[in-house]
């Protein structure tokens, strides 16, 4: 069996290229011709496998989904134009008005927007449960429950969850496990080996390779049998297997226009060559400087799944191989502290991306969760006095050196 880097390197362009070029072209064209009316005919019937409109596939965009699935060993892929574009797309598929998803209550924040926002008005209602207790998880399933929904790694709380005993649970509800593994992707975190139905990521993070483009993925990891989800079933005659790809592609992905762009998908494929040397290098520098804030008298606390002193320690160190993600929050005394912190760094950039080959920070009381009143931050674990570093690929000494000089700030 190849290793993820040789695999993401070698996966060939589902064609052979006319000219034999070694790297993909780029097919940044809208519409495919046909020799004949009979031909596109059959395009359109899905009877032969073709590329008609870039809304619904494209070649290129085609290339990257391969690498994925074969990266992932899943059933299939679909990229998308977003990571939000992912979630909304795989809840439309899954959920209706009458319905509810049970989620875990740390979300993304736009996650979180979507779900009681958005769907909400459309009639969805979103039931929360602490997902480290299955009890809990099991009292907010009903008859009406469309599927299970969680994070891999938490942000900012950095909470990580038995997500084996998560899918455990919906596997005895016949209930599809939705899992949001941006902050992992496919190389810290095998989702498929954790019974995780279907896996969404933001492809905006880790996968682009330096934060080049907007994009997501789903996967569709094989594990669910469709037949027994509402309002996939009826697929399952048709397309078996491949029933909640079908309904994506020729429905709910279709008509959203949520396609990713020919040129992000040729950035993300470069991304992938190059993925797991970038996720094991800011891996290697957030250990250090985990470390490094845990000895400092001015920091209050340092919280890094990486640490023995976390208490999710334990669980991602199974679930992730000893590898922890490139984020890191830790506290100073108070939102003054830390403004004047990020001030006076010279290296890392403040700004609210994330994963990114640059290290960054921010204060997201004051900006992510700016939104939300004072005691709704509390509940969701996003204090004043917390500061959230994203660490990236930097040479690990002038990294510890700038946080040494926003420790001196103080
Ligand atoms: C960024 C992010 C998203 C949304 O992704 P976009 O590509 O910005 O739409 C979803 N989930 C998590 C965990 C994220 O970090």
């Amino acid at each position: 069996m190849r290793g993820f880097t040789t695999k993401a390197l070698h996966t060939r362009y589902p064609k052979k290229d006319v000219h034999g070029a070694l790297r993909p072209p780029l097919y940044d064209s809208v519409a495919f011709e046909f020799e004949n009316a009979g031909q596109i005919q059959q395009a359109f019937e899905g009877r032969v496998p073709a590329h008609t409109y870039s809304r619904i596939s494209n070649p290129t965009v085609e290339d990257f989904e391969q690498r994925m699935r074969v990266l992932t060993e899943s059933l299939g892929v679909i990229a998308v134009s977003s990571g939000m574009a992912a979630i909304t797309n795989v809840i439309l598929a899954l959920a209706s008005a009458g319905t509810n998803i049970v989620s875990s209550r740390h979300l993304f924040g736009n996650t979180v927007s979507l779900f009681e926002k958005t769907l909400a008005d459309w009639g969805l209602e979103v039931r929360y449960a602490d997902m480290s207790r299955p009890d809990d998880i099991q009292g907010k399933i009903d008859e009406n429950t469309r599927a299970l929904y969680l994070e891999s790694i938490t942000n900012p709380q950095l909470e990580v969850v038995d997500i084996l005993a998560v899918s455990q649970c919906a596997r005895e509800f016949a209930l599809p496990l939705v899992l949001d593994g941006t902050l992992t992707t496919p190389f810290l975190f095998k989702s498929r080996e954790y019974g995780v139905a279907v896996e969404v990521i933001s492809a905006t993070k880790y996968i682009s390779g330096g934060a080049t483009g907007v994009g997501g993925v789903i996967i569709d990891n094989g594990l669910f049998d469709w037949r027994r989800s509402p309002k996939i079933s009826t697929l399952s005659k048709q397309y078996g297997r491949f029933a909640f790809l079908a309904k994506l592609r020729r429905e709910v992905f279709r008509n959203c226009g949520s396609c990713m762009a020919p040129h992000h998908a040729w950035m993300n494929t470069l991304g992938l060559e190059t993925l797991a040397l970038r996720i094991q290098h800011s891996c290697n520098n957030a250990m250090d400087i985990a470390r490094f804030l845990s000895k400092q008298p001015n920091v209050h606390a340092v919280n890094y799944p990486g640490l023995p002193t976390s208490e999710y320690h334990a669980i991602a160190s199974t679930q992730f191989k000893d590898r922890f993600g490139g984020l890191v929050t830790f506290e100073l005394q108070d939102k003054e502290q830390c403004f004047r912190f990020i001030d006076s760094l010279e290296i890392i950039r403040n700004a609210t991306n994330l994963n990114d080959n640059k290290s960054l920070i921010i204060h997201p009381a004051s900006t992510i969760f700016g939104e939300y009143s004072l005691r709704e931050r509390r509940e969701m674990g996003v204090p004043e006095s917390m500061l959230r570093l994203s660490v990236g690929i930097e040479d690990r000494e002038d990294l510890i050196m700038d946080m040494q000089r926003g420790l001196e700030s103080l």
